[in-house]
């Protein structure tokens, strides 16, 4: 893992999207943990660290593939708690169509799987008080944000410049477009000084 200077972590042997962890004590979180393909080395390298046995969390941004594939394999792994926002989990349960064309396509293909007990951000209890989840819709319906200390992990709801401004995701991969915008509103609003996106580099705020 590699340690940013916000004092985050960052997963070097997970696939597609970036994926963190943060130091909570005595106890880990880890965002965003990849495909289901990089599963085998985000434990190898969890376990290397000797962090593994303590990762009590795993938040999911959003339900795409490149962010929660491996969440599954993870959870069994170290029997860590996974949460996601309702509607995303709703959608990888089949009992919600993907809000786009595209989208319906894509989760036709493959869509990573849950494990039986999930918790919903914002509405189940048990959540990290270190951290907050901010509902950030539009990329995905349950698509949340994570404030941690002074940074952001944003996921998929923006993508970020070299001088920290946020941009929109290019439309095709956009379910709610007005949705989105007010995401980028609510997390241009917040006060951080770090942007960890989805994808691309962990950015400071000028
Ligand atoms: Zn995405």
């Amino acid at each position: 893992m590699k340690k940013l200077p916000n004092g985050v972590l960052q997963l070097e042997k997970s696939r597609g999207a970036n994926g963190y962890v943060l130091p909570l004590g005595d106890s880990y979180a880890v965002i965003d943990p990849g495909m289901k393909s990089g599963a085998g080395g985000v434990i190898a390298e969890l376990s290397d660290a000797g962090v593994a046995r303590d990762v009590s969390h795993i938040l999911l941004t959003h339900y795409d593939i490149d962010h929660a594939g491996a969440a599954l394999a993870l959870v069994e792994a170290t029997g860590a708690q996974l949460w996601i926002g309702r509607p995303d989990a709703e959608i990888l349960r089949g009992q919600r169509p993907a809000g786009t064309f595209s989208r319906r396509i894509t989760s036709s293909i493959g869509r990573p799987k849950l494990p039986a007990e999930v918790h919903f951000l914002g509405e189940s209890p048990g959540f990290l008080e270190e951290v907050t989840a901010i509902a950030t819709p539009g990329h995905t319906p349950g698509h949340h944000a994570f404030v941690w200390g002074k940074s952001v992990f944003s996921g998929d709801a923006v993508m970020v410049r070299d001088d920290g401004t946020l941009k929109q995701f290019p439309r095709l991969l956009i379910t709610d477009k007005p949705a989105a915008l007010a995401s980028t509103a609510v997390l241009e609003s917040l006060d951080v000084q770090w942007i960890c996106p989805g994808h691309g580099k962990v950015t400071a705020r000028r």
